[in-house]
């Protein structure tokens, strides 16, 4: 029986390429034996005539299908939307820009058919990615690789391609600000990887803004990580640590010992001391608090216990 892949293309505003990233992705298929594809548009609230275009994709070709957004939602529940949506044996995401080079997908079913759950394409250079979208996709994967609770592999653009099963487990998600790849490297699984080079989009431009990428940023940072929730409680130790000693050190200098160094600080110092001291106990308090805020989100979050892998029960 022929194995049917599902691509998923979120477009928001794309009227110009999806045409384009259709044909070029029924040519693919053309090549490749034994697998039907179908081919699932996101239309993420498009202003432009792309859901127009889409239709009339869909009406010549039975091929395409369709979920239109009754308004912009972004590309992360987009994308979301279209595994929830989407038939066949595996999926596959790709921007509609042709940015992903769609003439890798036989790589991907390669891949796929010697054992990975999980095939993520790992984009090496982006030609016309922007200096501060370099630097910022650095720091981030830097910061959220050193604080966050999973790894998330620098660099992994949503060409992912899932088999039915991961779909299944994915759909159990249930919280509302995500990050796909993220979620998708904290399930686990058997994962694959394939290094392309990105191409330059082809009409319009990236309507994935800077500040959007950063609300995602920090979107992912308080998802994916409770670091910054403890920090405060870690800045009151060190306070503590180091204030407390020296309070000490003063008191039992100058009133046990009549240490002279001791009375060199003045009165006014000595409470500068108490002050730092007391505000070290109040950070370790609101520490102690955001260990319970961290278990009330995690239970908020709802993400399933555990994700299985295969099982035999009868
Ligand atoms: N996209 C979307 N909703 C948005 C923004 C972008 O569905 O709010 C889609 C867009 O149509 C494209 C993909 O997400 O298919 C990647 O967006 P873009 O090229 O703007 O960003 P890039 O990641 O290339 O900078
Ligand atoms: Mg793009």
């Amino acid at each position: 029986m022929e194995k049917v892949i599902s691509i998923i293309i979120p477009a928001y505003n794309e009227q110009e390429n999806v045409s384009l990233v259709a044909k070029a992705i029924k040519d693919v298929f053309q090549n490749i034996q034994n697998y039907d594809y179908r081919i699932l548009f996101v239309d993420d609230g498009s202003t432009d005539n792309t859901l127009q275009k889409i239709k009339e994709l869909s009406a010549q070709d039975n091929h395409i299908c369709y979920l239109e957004f009754s308004r912009n939602f972004g590309k992360e529940i987009a994308t979301t939307a279209g595994i929830q949506h989407c038939q066949g044996d595996a999926c596959i995401m790709v921007d509609a820009d042709l940015q992903h080079p769609v003439d890798l997908i036989p790589k991907f079913i390669a891949k796929w058919e010697k054992g990975a759950d999980i095939v993520t394409g790992i984009r090496e250079k982006n030609k016309n990615e922007g200096w501060i979208k370099k630097v910022g996709s650095y720091f981030f994967y830097k910061i959220i690789n050193a604080i966050g609770d999973v790894k998330v592999v620098p660099r992994a653009t949503d060409l992912h391609k899932k088999k039915k099963k991961v779909i299944k487990e994915y759909k159990r998600f249930t919280e509302k600000e995500r990050m796909t790849r993220a979620l998708i490297d904290w399930m686990g699984f058997k994962r694959d990887y394939i290094y392309f080079n990105a191409n330059e989009r082809a009409n319009g431009e990236a309507s994935y803004s800077k500040f959007k990428l950063l609300k995602l940023a920090l979107n992912s940072f308080v998802s994916y990580s409770l670091f910054p929730l403890r920090l405060a409680g870690y800045l009151g130790f060190l306070i503590i640590f180091t204030f407390g000693p020296a309070g000490l050190f003063i008191l039992v200098g100058k009133y046990f010992l009549n240490n002279s160094f001791a009375w060199s600080f003045s009165g006014p110092a000595q409470l500068a001391i108490l002050l730092a001291f007391l505000i070290g106990i109040i950070l370790v308090s609101l520490g102690l608090i955001s260990f319970y805020i961290a278990a009330i989100h995690r239970e908020v979050l709802n993400r399933p216990l555990y994700v299985v892998r295969e099982s035999k029960f009868d």
